[in-house]
């Protein structure tokens, strides 16, 4: 069994303290490797090697080409390595290898080479002679040394979405993956230094997000946290990341309306509502969770995805034929199940689903079966609160200002579906859902060009697309005299001697 180190000024080294966390993989519960648990002192250590690099310029003064080529290398190095990426991923994160294999691992890759050819388009104002006495320009740079704190769900993209945008606009970072899944992230250090990227530009600590993810929040020699992850801990990071005002952008949890209008292209709607349900084992914070179905097709509707679902092959992650593995962990199972029973108690109906399914050989795995319950209350936690699994939250709307209303009517604000063949009705929607993201006739399609971003408590701030990389710059005004008068007319207006 492996026992990773962390990756600190570009040396791998054992945690001060010695001590080691087990790392698991969630369809056997199984210990598949050691990490280290760092020490206060580690964190000193790897924040030290960000802010040093930062400051030496070694990494943020390299023209933006020069950046975005050794970018490009380690996309390619990922590429070529995709196999060990593919593996490790699946056998630590429980997800299907098909997922693993045809979506999130090509899909990292394309995400890095746009991020890659994207730092070199970054620009400001034009210059311009916005007063008569002088020239204006704008100049962006990078913010410094960051932390990026990412989740478990998508362990290594995640890295990716946070950490790639900042250094490619010249910051240095600290990564802390999530406890549950460090493994991938570990590795794609080691493709980072055989690219060339300077010691101390990249550096990845392993540990407890309360301790370690707290020293990092605190620090005043770190400029910005980027987190991944809940709205709970993005709130607890903006509290402690103010003590030095540093800048916290959060992308952060999700409660998904998937709206289906009685036009809709229904049988086109029940395959997405599946895929968007149960994508990443209902792990995903775009998951499609409240089924808002137009009163005269929501028989039609319901009866098709009750017989979609069953079809969903649960099993090993590692067999190409398993469409959805198992949950996280047996803290997240557990979770879940509150959510199915609470939902229950509220008056809630179960269809379908919400067991604990027996899997030959995987005994110990975190599976549960996709739960289908029907409710009318809207004010059930089913409805209102983030489950994280795969249940399926069932709802009847009359009419558009209905569902719209209620569609809103969340915390949340991240990703959002509408399902109709009206023109009208689609463009509406679009204007009125208060989301990041409004797919018409689809969900949970996130092309690298473009971002992603929570409205309200999904957080701010955006992942992918150019404005992922204007996130960790900041914006500078530089101001040119072009009279080279002693005294200029205005200065009278002030001191006039
Ligand atoms: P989480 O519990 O908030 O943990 C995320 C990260 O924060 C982990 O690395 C965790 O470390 C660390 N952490 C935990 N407590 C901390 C603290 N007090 N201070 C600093 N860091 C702390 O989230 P998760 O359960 O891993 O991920 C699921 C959540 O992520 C869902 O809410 C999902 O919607 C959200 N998500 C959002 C997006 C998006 O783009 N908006 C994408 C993916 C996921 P440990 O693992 O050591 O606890």
């Amino acid at each position: 069994m492996e026992t990773y180190k962390l990756y600190i000024n570009g040396e791998w080294v054992n945690s001060s303290t010695g001590k080691l966390l087990d790392v698991k993989n969630p369809s056997t519960d199984e210990v598949i490797a050691k990490v280290q648990s760092a020490s206060e002192a580690d964190v000193e250590m790897a924040v030290d090697a960000a802010r040093d690099s930062f400051d030496s310029g070694v990494w943020s003064r390299l023209p933006p080409g020069d950046r975005s080529n050794i970018l490009l290398k380690i996309a390619d190095l990922l590429e070529k390595n995709q196999k060990e990426f593919i593996k490790l991923e699946t056998e630590n994160s429980g997800k299907s290898v098909k997922q693993v294999s045809g979506y999130d691992i090509p899909y990292t890759i394309d995400n890095i080479r746009f991020i890659a050819g994207a730092c070199r388009t970054l620009e400001g104002k034009a210059m311009a002679e916005y007063v008569a006495d002088g020239t204006s320009a704008i100049r962006r740079e990078p913010i410094g040394a960051v932390g990026v704190i990412t989740p478990w769900n998508y362990p290594l993209m995640m890295v990716i979405w946070r950490a790639f945008p900042a250094i490619a606009t010249g910051n240095s970072v600290v990564v802390k993956p999530a406890s549950y899944t460090p493994l991938t992230t570990l590795k794609l250090a080691e493709l980072v230094e055989n690219a060339g990227v300077p010691a101390g530009v990249f550096n990845v600590i392993t540990g407890p997000g309360s301790s370690v993810g707290e020293q990092m929040a605190r620090s005043n020699k770190l400029d910005m946290i980027a987190f991944t992850g809940s709205t709970e801990v993005g709130k607890r990071l903006s509290d402690l990341g103010s003590s030095t005002l540093k800048k916290v952008s959060l992308e952060l949890g999700g409660k998904a309306p998937f709206i289906v209008f009685e036009d809709a292209n229904i049988d086109a709607a029940v395959e997405s509502a599946i895929v968007g349900g149960m994508v990443n084992n209902g792990q995903d914070c775009a998951n499609s969770t409240r089924y808002y179905i137009q009163e005269k097709v929501f028989d039609r509707f319901v009866q098709r995805l009750k017989e979609r679902i069953r079809q969903i092959k649960i099993g090993d992650p590692e067999n190409p034929d398993t469409d959805m593995g198992p949950l996280i962990s047996e803290a997240q199972r557990t979770r879940v199940e509150g959510y199915i029973k609470k939902g229950i108690e509220e008056g809630g109906r179960l269809i379908s689903g919400g067991d604990r399914p027996k899997i030959n050989g995987h005994e110990h795995g975190y599976y549960i079966d996709p739960a289908l319950i029907y409710t009318e209350n809207e004010s059930s936690a089913i409805v209102k609160e983030e489950i994280f699994g795969p249940v399926f939250t069932i709802l009847k709307f009359r009419d558009y200002d209905d569902v719209i209303r209620r569609s809103n009517d969340v915390t949340y604000g991240l990703g959002s579906s509408v399902w109709t063949s009206d023109i009208t009705t689609a463009m509406r929607a679009t204007r009125d859902l208060r989301f990041g993201t409004v797919w018409v006739n689809e969900h949970v399609v996130v092309p690298s060009e473009m971002p992603w971003a929570g409205y309200k408590q999904s957080g701010h701030g955006a992942s992918l697309s150019p404005y992922s990389l204007e996130e960790f710059t900041y914006i500078k005004h530089v101001y040119f005299d072009i009279t080279g008068k002693v005294r200029k007319d205005w200065y009278d207006q002030i001191f006039k001697g």
